[in-house]
C-alpha cells in the first residue's frame, strides 16, 4: 500500500511517500522559518499564503524523489487537525483533488496521531502497548497506545504546551526563533543547576501539565537581573546557564511524569514524540531514566519529531487497516481543535 502524506497545520508544507506505513520512500518539508522569524512566531495568515505556493511543488518533489507518479498512489492521508485552519485547508484541499480525479481513498489524519506513529518509524519493533509523551509546539500529553487500536490520553498540559514555553521564554531573552532550538544550543554550554526554576508536578499522582509558572519565573528572573543583552555586558549572570536551568526545569517534569505513567499502567515501552522530543537533554535524560528502570526507549530521529508528512503517512496506514477510509472525502472539514 503505497501513501501519499501530506501536512499543512502549521508552518511546515510537506509530503511524502511511504510504502506500507514504514518503509520511506520520499520525505519533504518546506519550512516557513524565515517568513514567520522577523515577528518571533506564526503569522496565520501568511503561513495559508507560503502553503498555497508551496503545496504542489513539495507534493511534486515527493514523488519525484520516491521515483513514482501520481497514479501509483493507493491512497492519501492528509492532516484534518487540530492546527490553524487556514493552514489545513491547504493541505486539505490539495488531497481531495488528488483522491477525487484519480478515485483513491483519502484518510484524514489527527496531527497528534501523526506525531505518535513518528515512534513506529525508529526502526524497533514496537508491537506491544507503550507510553508515548507528545510534546510539541501546541500540545503536551502522555498517551497510553495500544499497537493495533485507540490510544488514551492519560494527562495533558493545563495552560500552555512545553514547546510553547520554549517559545515565549526566548522570545522573553530575545533569543529568536523557533525559541526550542536556540534553547537546546545554548544549554549545552550551560549550568543546569545554576538557578532554581519551579517544577510544576501538581497534585500527588497527576499526569497533567503547567508550564505557566516557569515561564513566569524567567519573565520576574529578567525584571530583577537584567535582559540577557545586558548580562551579556556586565557579566552579571551568563545566559547559557539561565537556559540550562530553565530547560531543565521542563525536562525533568516531562521525564518523571512520563516514567510514572509507564510504571503505573505496567508497560515495558516508552516512546517520545512531538517537536520538543528533538530536544537534546530531553533524550538523553530518557534514556537514562530508561534505562535505570528497564524499558525500552524508542525516539524517532530528530527530523521526525517535528512537523512532517511521513508520520501523516504512517499514521494514515494505521488507521486505514483500523477503520477503512473516508467514504464522504468531499465532506470532510478542517478541525482547528481536536484532541
Ligand atoms: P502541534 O504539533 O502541537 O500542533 P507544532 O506542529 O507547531 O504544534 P511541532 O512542529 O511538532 O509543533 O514542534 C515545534 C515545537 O518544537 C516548537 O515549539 C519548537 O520550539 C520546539 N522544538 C523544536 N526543536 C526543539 C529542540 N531542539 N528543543 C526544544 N524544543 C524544540
Ligand atoms: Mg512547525
Ligand atoms: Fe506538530
Amino acid at each position: 500500500m503505497l501513501i501519499l502524506g501530506i501536512e499543512s497545520s502549521c508552518d511546515e508544507t510537506a509530503a511524502a511517500v511511504v510504502v506500507g506505513g514504514t518503509r520511506v520512500l520520499s520525505d519533504v518539508v518546506a519550512s516557513q522559518i524565515a517568513v514567520h522569524s522577523p515577528y518571533g512566531g506564526v503569522v496565520p495568515e501568511l503561513a495559508s499564503r507560503k502553503h498555497v505556493e508551496g503545496i504542489l511543488p513539495v507534493i511534486e518533489e515527493a514523488l519525484a524523489g520516491a521515483g513514482v507518479g501520481l497514479t501509483d498512489v493507493d491512497a492519501v492521508a492528509v492532516t484534518q487537525g487540530p492546527g490553524l485552519v487556514g493552514a489545513l485547508l491547504v493541505g486539505l484541499s490539495a488531497a481531495k483533488a488528488i483522491s477525487y480525479a484519480l478515485g483513491i481513498p483519502l484518510i484524514p489524519v489527527n496531527h497528534l496521531e501523526g506525531h505518535m506513529c513518528a515512534a513506529f518509524l525508529g526502526g524497533d519493533p514496537l508491537d506491544r502497548p507503550f507510553v508515548c509523551l507528545v510534546v510539541s509546539g501546541g500540545h503536551t500529553a502522555i498517551y497510553l497506545v495500544e499497537p493495533e487500536g485507540e490510544s488514551r490520553c492519560l494527562g495533558t498540559t493545563r495552560d500552555d504546551a512545553a514547546g510553547e514555553a520554549f517559545d515565549k521564554v526566548a522570545k522573553l531573552l530575545d533569543l529568536g526563533y523557533p525559541g526550542g532550538v536556540v534553547i537546546d544550543r545554548l544549554s549545552a554550554e550551560g549550568n543546569p543547576q545554576a538557578f532554581d526554576f519551579p517544577k510544576a508536578f501538581l497534585e500527588k499522582d497527576s499526569l497533567d501539565f503547567s508550564f505557566s509558572g516557569v515561564k513566569t519565573a524567567v519573565a520576574h528572573f529578567v525584571t530583577r537581573h537584567g535582559p540577557p543583552s545586558s548580562a551579556r555586558r556586565s557579566g552579571s549572570y551568563r545566559v547559557e546557564d539561565l537556559a540550562a536551568s530553565f530547560q531543565e526545569a521542563i525536562v525533568e517534569v516531562l521525564v518523571q511524569k512520563t516514567m510514572a505513567a509507564a510504571l503505573r499502567h505496567s508497560v515495558k515501552d516508552v516512546a517520545l514524540a512531538g517537536g520538543v522530543a528533538a530536544n537534546r537533554r530531553l533524550r538523553e535524560r530518557f534514556r537514562e531514566e530508561a534505562a535505570y528502570r528497564g524499558f525500552t526507549l524508542h525516539v524517532p530521529p530528530a527530523r521526525l519529531c517535528t512537523d512532517n508528512a511521513v508520520m501523516i503517512a504512517a499514521a494514515g496506514y494505521r488507521a486505514w487497516k483500523r477503520n477503512g477510509f473516508c467514504r464522504a472525502p468531499a465532506e470532510l472539514d478542517a478541525r482547528s481543535r481536536w484532541l
